[in-house]
């Protein structure tokens, strides 16, 4: 099996903010167990911010806005690195850091090539670490979370189980701090909005995870043909029990049957949304139910300076979004022809705001 492994910031750094190299020799050890086994693993690490935090920490006179965080991420990643380089070779293993930002999978080019890059860290039996290239990326346009990152890297490689480890057994029905009787939610067939709902906010300026983020990923990874698993990073052979499928390992989301062709998945979660398009009811429908292109006559309103060939999400009348899609018309153009039917428009420009070969309903 292909196994993406991702671990967050709490799970990989001590109290202090300095790697935690138990922690991390902990992860690389079950790593090893599954290579023996004969499985293909990647690892989605994060830390690199709070462990420059923690490095400059002495010094003082630091500023804690997002763009020196970002900066200290120079600090902290290569000593993350350093641990996850010595945990692996403990184990016989070489580690190979890939960092990535979002235009890497936003331009298909690039996309292709980080593909061929991992496949040929593979073939070379390196282990891939992978974290965002925080300490570059502009914030406007950062994934801001390796959850996200994580998902997209399995759905890149194709992955068969996406793991999540975090710092809590998995996906709880409440909020621990504020309801005794959270319990674990074992499986997952479907991410709705009640779950959406029970996973919450939560996060810290550092580590921008929590439980929505996760279910976010979550939702990626399983459109893509992945089983996700969210679980603790400190239960003993996680990994391996994830793996095996075991009930009990934390929360299990079961893959899509049905998993979307690269290009829409590459629609759906790696586009950056340039404008939402806010439709009737008529056109929801048409989209949702008939797989209809997206036509002027059912649009409502335009949002936002798209032009042509850039992603947009489609909302209905309460704002929620329940499709993406990449524009044939630009918003200029989409605004004057609000409403219009096929007949009252001219020949000049493709008729549908959104074609249905890039729609996705989500
Ligand atoms: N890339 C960030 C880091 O390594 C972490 C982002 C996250 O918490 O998900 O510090």
């Amino acid at each position: 099996m292909i196994v993406i492994a991702k671990i967050g910031t709490s799970s990989v750094t001590a109290a202090n903010g300095s790697v935690d190299t138990a922690a991390v020799g902990k992860l690389c050890s079950e790593v090893a167990g599954l290579r023996r086994d004969g499985h293909t693993v990647v690892v989605v690490t994060s830390g690199a911010v709070t462990a420059g935090v923690a490095a400059i920490a002495p010094l003082g006179g630091y500023r804690t806005d997002p763009m020196t965080l970002q900066a200290l991420s120079a600090i902290g990643q290569p000593r993350l690195m350093r641990v996850y380089e010595d945990a692996l070779a403990a184990e016989g293993l070489l580690a190979g850091q890939v960092l990535l930002a979002p235009l890497d999978f936003a331009h298909r080019q690039r996309y292709l090539h980080a593909r061929d890059t991992f496949t040929r860290l593979l073939e070379l039996g390196v282990v891939p670490v992978v974290n965002e290239n925080d300490a570059i990326a502009d914030d406007e346009i950062r994934f801001g979370d390796n959850d996200r990152l994580a998902a997209l890297v399995a759905h890149l490689l194709r992955a068969d189980i996406l793991v999540l480890l975090t710092d809590t057994a998995g996906l709880l029905s409440a909020d621990p701090r504020h309801n005794a009787e959270a319990t674990l939610i074992e499986e997952v067939a479907e991410i709705d909005h009640e779950l959406e709902q029970v996973a919450g906010g939560a996060a810290s300026p550092m580590s921008r995870g929590g439980m929505s983020s996760k279910l976010a990923a979550a939702k990626m990874a399983v459109w893509s043909g992945s089983r996700v698993v969210i679980a603790s990073a400190r239960r003993p052979a996680v990994l391996a029990d994830a793996v095996a499928g075991q009930q009990g390992v934390g929360t299990i989301f079961l893959p899509q049957r049905r998993a979307l062709g690269a290009r829409k998945l590459w629609i759906a979660f790696a586009l950056r949304p340039a404008g939402r398009i806010v439709v009737d009811d008529g056109a929801r429908r048409a989209v949702v139910e008939r797989g209809k292109s997206l036509l002027p006559a059912g649009v409502v309103a335009v949002e936002g300076a798209f032009e042509a060939d850039d992603a947009v999400e489609i909302v209905g009348a309460d704002h929620v979004m329940f499709a993406k899609g990449i524009a044939r018309l630009g918003a200029a153009r989409a605004t004057e022809w609000v409403g219009l039917h096929t007949g009252e428009l001219s020949d000049d420009l493709p008729h549908e705001v959104v074609h249905r070969d890039d729609l996705v309903v989500l």
